[in-house]
């Protein structure tokens, strides 16, 4: 790991490979099988069969090590797919701890693994310390962190939790999804998690075009179980997609670099429109300093509420240049109604009761010049209030 000297701008776009024929750019290799010299050295050799290991997967793995600076990398064939290889190494009645404001594919999956597999799963509200202090204990197997959340861009305490989980229970495997941050704004492993994850479909790979999910660790017995169940099941991430996320990663630093310059720029106008505005980047944010003391930038997500459900609607409906889809990390800016989009599947009792506002709006911010992205959202809002106003 010699690219450890550089600076993370430097080694996103350095990606090391070796190859006889000197080729520039790391080579897809499309083979599921590799030739064995003899039947004796098949043992020994590095590669056998793609679901076991592929050099273009390989190429891929060290080259995030490199960028998350960490010793253990292993890529799989979507964001869940890390969740469902960590859930699978645990046992039926151990203790999980996870937050209540979660991703919610993470909500699904837990619950899942609640019902079909004696998870003893406890859902709090990971924002608030001195629960997480109370509910912690020494049988805490698991605890599974996000911030800042998504669309309520709620940031947790990642340290404080993180050290006191470990003081209590040594064992306890703190496991951080880092999907809204990526490595270049965010190190979770370096505040004391035990596993990193995150969904490359979104900010790593940048382009929506592929399914892909990372799972970082240091610690050399977590890697081995985590290798298992991928060897396991096969949800190793296939070569062509390893080769398309070595690609899409390059640009990681100046995608997100422009996104968030953007989404910063957004925020204000919004904010100075009236809107509540829900982003890091903000002073006005409750927990801007606690954010900012383990985060390098606010990312590219922010949500407003409008304070009326139909004019969150019309909104939507008549900005034209972001796509009204679920997703976020592409390059083109995208604009949802949770409550009615992601969250549609989460049950209504359980959204009143976290207190989800059923008039929020999430902008997901591209590369786009900010100008047109301003101009498209005034012109929504003015026609959104216009037709809102002649119903009163
Ligand atoms: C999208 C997302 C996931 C799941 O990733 P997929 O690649 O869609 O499976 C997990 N966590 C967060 C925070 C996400 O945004």
């Amino acid at each position: 790991m010699g690219n450890q000297n550089y600076n993370i701008n430097t080694r996103i776009v350095k990606v090391g490979h070796e190859d006889s024929n000197k080729a520039s750019i790391p080579p897809i290799y499309q083979s599921t099988t590799f030739k064995a010299d003899s039947i004796d050295a098949l043992s020994t050799q590095e590669y056998d069969y793609t679901r076991s290991g592929n050099p273009t997967r390989t190429t891929l793995q060290n080259h995030l090590a490199s960028i998350i600076g960490c010793k253990h990398v292993y890529t799989v064939n979507s964001g869940m797919a890390c969740l469902d290889v960590i859930l699978s190494n645990l046992s039926p009645g151990n203790e999980v701890i996870a937050g209540t404001d979660l991703y919610g594919g993470s909500d699904r999956l837990l619950n899942f693994f609640k019902k079909r597999h004696d998870l003893n799963l406890n859902q709090y509200d990971t924002t608030n310390l001195s629960l997480m202090k109370k509910v912690i204990n020494k049988n805490t197997k698991l605890i599974l962190l996000e911030s800042p959340t998504n669309p309520l861009i709620n940031v947790i305490d990642v340290k404080a939790i993180t050290s006191y989980a470990h003081k209590v229970n040594p064992d306890c495997i703190v496991v951080f999804d880092n999907t809204m941050m990526t490595p270049l704004l965010m190190n979770p492993l370096e505040l004391g998690c035990d596993i990193h994850y995150e969904s490359a479909t979104k900010y790593l790979n940048g382009h929506h075009d592929i399914m892909a999910g990372v799972l970082a660790t240091n610690r050399d017995d977590l890697a081995k179980n985590i290798f298992f169940v991928i060897n396991a099941t096969g949800s190793g991430l296939a070569p062509f997609d390893s080769w398309l996320l070595i690609r899409g990663l390059k640009t990681l630093s100046i995608r997100l670099e422009r996104e968030q310059e953007n989404c910063m720029k957004l925020a204000n106008y919004l904010q100075n429109k009236g809107f509540k505005v829900r982003y890091t980047g903000l002073k006005s944010h409750p927990q801007y300093k606690l954010h900012f003391s383990q985060a390098r930038g606010a990312g590219a997500v922010l949500s407003f509420e409008t304070g009326n459900i139909k004019l969150s609607e019309l909104i939507i409906k008549h900005v034209n240049l972001f796509s009204t889809t679920v997703s976020f990390g592409s390059v083109s800016s995208l604009i949802s109604l949770p409550l009615k989009m992601s969250h549609a599947s989460i049950d209504k009792n359980v959204l009143a009761e976290r207190q989800f506002p059923q008039d929020l709006i999430r902008l997901c911010v591209g590369i786009e010049d900010i100008k047109d992205l301003i101009a498209d959202l005034d012109q929504a809002i003015t026609l959104a209030k216009r037709q809102i106003g002649s119903k009163l």
